[in-house]
């Protein structure tokens, strides 16, 4: 490829979207083709883009990921709030196009990821599981696209059927914590990841961008570009 990769960026005048061009602009690998907000045909600009970047509203996702299989544009989707039959609709398009779906973009986060099953593995099912998640007041979607993917990982570990109880927190501007807390008896360990701002979601979103332009068809994790 030729010059700077040019992303498209959905969700543009959006807190993460304004995240994400403020971090292309400090970046000469890329450079912004078009932004699409709220009511704008994608098709009308997609042609114009080497990768689609993603950060808007659950609703929107098939749309794009359609666009994006239809017109062969790699996909990097950092809405969270899908249901399942969203969801499935950005399986189905990953048959046709590289996509990295990723609820968090952050590394720590993807690292907490890692260290939950691990810890997970090692304490057994005699510890009591919680996740804690916490947000600022307007976030839509409860629990977190990062506490759910905790609770999958919990879940794939832990025996079926196993409680885990998950606590979700809307206040003030909090960018994202979460916190897993193992309870044993006369001990508890606590795994912590406080995200501090969102310029971490921009960076890990572009590091997936230029990843994923190289990727053969087919629905991808965050882990996947770190390599964990
Ligand atoms: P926001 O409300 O600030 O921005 C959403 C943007 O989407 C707005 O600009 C709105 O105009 C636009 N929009 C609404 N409907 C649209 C449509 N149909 N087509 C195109 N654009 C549309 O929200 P935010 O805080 O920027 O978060 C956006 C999403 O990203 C949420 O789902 C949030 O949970 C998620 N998020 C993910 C990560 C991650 O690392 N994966 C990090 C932070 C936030």
């Amino acid at each position: 490829m030729n010059g700077p990769l040019r992303v498209l960026l959905v969700g543009a005048n959006g807190r993460m979207g304004q995240a994400v061009a403020a971090a292309i602009g400090q970046d000469s690998g890329l450079t912004i083709a078009g932004g699409i907000h709220r009511d704008d045909a994608i098709a009308a600009v997609i042609d114009q883009c080497d990768v689609v970047i993603d950060f808007s509203v659950a609703d929107a996702s098939t749309e794009i990921a359609q666009a994006c299989a239809e017109y062969r544009k790699p996909l990097v989707i950092g809405t969270t709030g899908q249901s399942a039959a969203q969801k499935e609709s950005l399986a189905t398009a990953s048959g046709r196009v590289p996509i990295v779906f990723a609820a968090n973009f952050s590394a720590g986060v993807n690292v907490l990821f890692a260290l939950t099953r691990r810890a997970a593995e090692w304490l057994g099912d005699g510890f009591d599981v919680n996740v804690i998640e916490m947000h600022h007041r307007t976030k839509k979607d409860a629990p977190s696209g990062t506490a759910k993917r905790l609770l999958e990982i919990l879940r794939e570990v832990r025996a079926e059927g196993s409680d885990i109880a998950v606590q979700s927190i809307r206040a003030g501007d909090m960018v994202g914590e979460h916190t897993v807390i193992f309870s044993g008896r006369g001990e508890r360990l606590e795994l912590t990841h406080r995200a501090e701002s969102r310029q971490t979601f921009a960076v890990g979103a572009l590091r997936a961008a230029c990843w994923v332009v190289r990727q053969s068809p087919g629905l991808y994790k965050m882990e996947d570009v770190l390599g964990l």
